[in-house]
């Protein structure tokens, strides 16, 4: 047996903790706000919405939290995770920088949402809760969340973005074969679907509406908590596998990268791979590029404020500061569903302020191009959402061309594109559209943040 393949049998591999960066910020993180009273809120105004576990990991200022042993026994079924190294896409390129990527592709849905799924699954489990209600966007998460919660004997509702409920149907199909219901958002069922559809009979939906009938139910219902796939710090946490992994197989490779990039949409797979990084070089360790990539049509990062705002589009979380498009803002219908989001991580955005990473957007064609790059030289076909670090990692391996230098680059493939193929044919059949964001839409969603006073 090759040592690699010892490796990757070796289920003590898998962490034992995950990471959590507040630990060792220069800045502490601005606080939540409750929307109605501007306070800072506490753990009681989360608890209908949250188990208690996962509130105080929320807030927690502990580097390492002990991951519980049900939940290292499901990762079992697919961490740790491969890392590759991209030699066929090196050659294709003819690069002196060296490719690596860490591919999340390999769980049972096919991305690295389980990584929090199953955490939440289980703390909602062993605290009594009945049933989980959610969004989805493109699908992905909707899957990990009715896979993990199916494994723990809990129900799932789960509210999917219309648009990518009709373009997804295998999506859709999956959740049911877990275990899960699935209705499309917005849907009739809830006062802030209803309200929607009211004004809008047409629309196709965003995140931020499927968040605010996810919540609706988990705030009316005892029995039901809402689970959130990104964006939180709690998930952001869970996912720090990814990034510990890699920092261990790095040095298996025997390189260490210069530039770790991951693609963007709430910030958590971004996250997961580059926090233990990052983390790293503020002990006073390497100082390394970490490039979070995001689309050009919904550029949170690199054209939102920073600034307090809402989670979702009928205002019923409280008020994070975060990197936002406007809480009303409603991005175009791009395919990589999962990066549709107006705001960011609260964590993530933070960091951006303190110049700590960067941020690049693409549009969706390039994007498209160079996962087919991947697919043909590598064998992935990439979610249309990992298509976005594709294309970053592919644009810095073409810098080292040009420059003549050569760098270690490492990216998050954050899952494959198997129920994702209509995005492909639409690309194959020329119908993709690079529509950059409304601008007078964004003035107009900027115009109604909330009005917080400064800090
Ligand atoms: C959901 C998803 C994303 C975007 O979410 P993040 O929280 O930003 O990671 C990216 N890639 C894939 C494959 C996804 O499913």
């Amino acid at each position: 047996m090759s040592d690699t393949t010892k490796y990757l049998l070796s289920e003590e591999r898998i962490p034992k903790f995950w990471y959590n960066i507040a630990a060792d910020l220069p800045k502490p993180l601005a606080p939540v706000l409750h929307p109605g009273t501007g306070q800072p809120i506490g753990p009681d105004d989360l608890a209908p919405l949250f188990p208690m576990a996962l509130i105080a990991q929320e807030v927690s200022a502990e580097r390492e939290i002990e991951i519980p042993g049900p939940v290292r026994d499901v990762y079992r079924l697919w961490r740790p995770a491969p890392l590759y190294r991209a030699r066929r896409l090196e050659a294709a390129l003819d690069t002196p920088a060296k490719i690596y990527y860490k591919y999340e592709g390999v769980s049972p849905s096919g991305s690295h949402k389980p990584n929090t799924a199953v955490a939440q699954a289980f703390y909602n489990k062993e605290e009594g809760t009945k049933r989980l209600s959610t969004e989805t966007g493109a699908g992905q998460w909707g899957s990990s969340l009715a896979f993990a919660a199916g494994l723990f004997g809990l129900e799932v509702d789960v509210y999917m973005v219309k648009i990518s409920f009709q373009q997804k149907p295998y999506r859709r199909a999956l959740m049911e074969a877990y275990g899960a219901r699935c209705v499309a958002s917005p849907s009739s069922e809830t006062e802030s679907g209803r309200a929607i559809l009211a004004e809008h009979p047409d629309s196709t939906g965003s995140l931020g509406i499927a968040i605010s009938e996810a919540v609706e139910v988990a705030a009316k219902n005892d029995d039901t908590k809402y689970s959130l796939g990104s964006v939180l710090n709690h998930v952001l946490l869970h996912q720090t596998v990814i990034g510990q992994e890699a920092m261990e197989q790095m040095d298996m490779a025997g390189d260490d990268p210069d530039v770790v990039i991951g693609c963007a949409g709430g910030g958590s797979n971004f996250a997961g791979l580059a926090f233990p990084y990052i983390g790293e070089q503020l002990r006073g360790g390497k100082t390394r590029r970490v490039v979070a990539v995001e689309p050009a049509a919904c550029p949170t990062l690199t054209k939102g404020t920073f600034a307090y705002d809402f989670g979702d589009t009928a205002h019923l979380t409280p008020l994070v500061k975060m990197h936002t498009l406007g809480s009303t803002f409603v991005p175009e219908g791009i395919h990589a569903g999962g990066l549709r989001y107006h705001g960011m991580s609260p964590i993530v955005s933070h960091l951006k302020e303190l110049g700590l990473i960067e941020a690049e957007a693409y549009h969706q064609t390039e994007c498209f191009a160079a996962g087919i790059q991947f697919a043909r030289t590598e064998g992935i076909i990439p979610a249309p959402e990992s298509t976005h670090a594709v294309r970053a990692a592919i644009a810095e391996a073409e810098k080292c061309k040009a420059e003549g230098k050569s760098r270690v680059i490492l990216f998050n493939l954050s899952g494959h594109g198997h129920f994702d193929m209509q995005a492909y044919t639409d690309y194959f059949a020329g119908i993709l559209r690079d529509t950059a964001y409304d601008e007078k839409a964004l003035a107009e969603a900027m115009a109604v943040l909330p009005p917080v006073a400064a800090e």
